[in-house]
């Protein structure tokens, strides 16, 4: 009987779990995590967790997993893959063997050099970050965060919600420098300035300490911001340090073809950890850390363990919530020469991206609620079809993009 292992119990591993079963799959399922906790979704750690408190959001429950035949090793982590003997092995000595691996091992927040988390500084990653970090979150309290990302954003709005007082510190010269375009990182930090937020950009932290009841960060410019915690939130880092240790090729995450295999034909990998070309964008090798990409490569993945061809050819989709406002991108507008504005009212809007030949390469959109979701989804089909459309027809709200999407 085959045996499949599946090294990363999150969002990715759960999936291409599940996947394989569903698929007919019927050896034997190992899925190996590090943390305590059965595989749950991420999304809710910079909101629901911290605002409500909220337990993790499972993937499966328990019994499902019981039902589909998947040994869930949880709190256990693999130290090392012996390609040779196809096989892992994991810290308390237990050794699993394979005969399809899958690396789903994510990313971790990037370290701020010279800092260790603990103590008054904070990630936030894991459910157990969100547990610590929302103990410090309440009227009264100041949260520092570094880093004015999805994550330090996300977490200022669900602190203000809570009553706490928050500043934020941003090395560039905008938040959300990372692929949003400019008009709508504007948008969120006028928002967040009028939900109370202190929002400094251009900031160089130059020292922090911990003190009784405080860290202190003092900025290179002089100023003084006194917290009750730090959160940090300036990036994420591939885990491929297994995969590295194993010599499969790495180039910014464990590099894989389209069909998500490493360079060994019987590993595969998927979700943060994995780079991969896009054929959309020229076959550009791309990272995504997004939780649809993390589902979709997991089923993918588990597609192809299984002797399929699939290639990975999804648009890329994030979304981000904060306040009462959605934020969602379709694509990446990185090679953007033309973006085009397409206003819907009531502070909702898309850019539309298009590249120097006049093809839509992506669409970023935002407004309340799900105000701009059903339009971004078109956009994602419009941007999958490759299409030239006339940019004077994005601009009309009265265009109908399922109309551009039949023609
Ligand atoms: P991020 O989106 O990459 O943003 C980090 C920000 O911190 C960047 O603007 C970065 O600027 C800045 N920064 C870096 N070093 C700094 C420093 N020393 N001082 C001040 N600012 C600094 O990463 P993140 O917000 O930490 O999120 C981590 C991961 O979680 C990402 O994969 C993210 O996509 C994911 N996440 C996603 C969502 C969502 O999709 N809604 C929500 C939460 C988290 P530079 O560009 O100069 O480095």
């Amino acid at each position: 009987m085959a045996n499949f292992v599946i090294v990363g119990a999150g969002e990715c591993g759960a999936r291409a779990a599940f996947a394989l079963r569903d698929k007919g799959f019927d050896g034997t399922l190992t899925l190996i995590g590090s943390e305590p906790h059965l595989p749950y979704e991420r999304p809710p750690l910079s909101k629901e967790a911290l605002v409500a408190g909220a337990g993790p959001k499972f993937v499966a429950e328990p019994q499902r997993y019981v039902e589909a035949g998947i040994d869930l090793l949880l709190g256990r982590s693999v130290c090392g893959i012996d390609r040779a003997a196809k096989r892992v092995s994991l810290g308390d000595g237990t050794v699993v063997p394979y005969d399809k691996l899958l690396l789903a091992t994510g990313a971790r927040p990037r370290a701020l050099p010279g800092t260790t988390y603990g103590g008054r500084i904070a990630a936030l990653r894991s459910h157990d970050d969100a547990a610590r970090i929302r103990a410090h979150l309440m009227d009264g309290s100041h949260i520092a965060i570094l880093g004015g990302g999805f994550i330090g954003l996300e977490l200022a709005a669900s602190a203000r919600k809570l009553g706490a007082t928050v500043t934020l510190i941003e090395g560039q010269p905008r938040v959300l420098s990372r692929g949003i375009p400019a008009e709508i990182a504007e948008i969120v930090a006028r928002r967040h300035a009028a939900e109370g937020v202190e929002i400094l950009c251009g900031a160089k932290v130059a020292r922090i300490e911990e003190r009784p009841g405080e860290v202190r960060l003092t900025l290179e410019d002089g100023r003084v911001v006194a917290a009750s915690l730090l959160v940090v939130g300036i990036g994420a880092v591939p885990n491929t340090e297994l995969a590295e240790a194993a010599g499969l090729a790495i180039e910014n995450g464990i590099a894989v073809d389209g069909m998500l295999r490493t360079s060994d034909p019987d590993i595969f990998a998927a979700g943060d950890c994995t780079s991969y070309p896009l054929s959309l964008y020229g076959g550009r090798r791309i990272r995504l850390e997004s939780w649809r990409n993390a589902q979709e490569q997991g089923a993918l993945a588990a597609a192809n363990m299984l002797g399929g061809a699939d290639i990975h050819a999804a648009v890329p989709w994030f979304w981000s919530d904060q306040y009462d406002m959605t934020l969602q991108i379709a694509g990446l507008a990185d090679g953007a020469a033309t973006t085009v504005r397409r206003d819907m009212g009531e502070g909702t809007f898309i850019l539309f991206h298009l590249d120097a030949a006049g093809q839509l390469i992506a669409a970023s959109g935002i407004g309340p609620g799900n105000a701009v979701a059903r339009d971004i989804r078109l956009a994602e089909m419009l941007i999958a079809a490759r299409i030239h459309p006339d940019p004077a027809e994005l601009a009309a709200p009265e265009t109908k993009l399922r109309k551009l999407l039949a023609a």
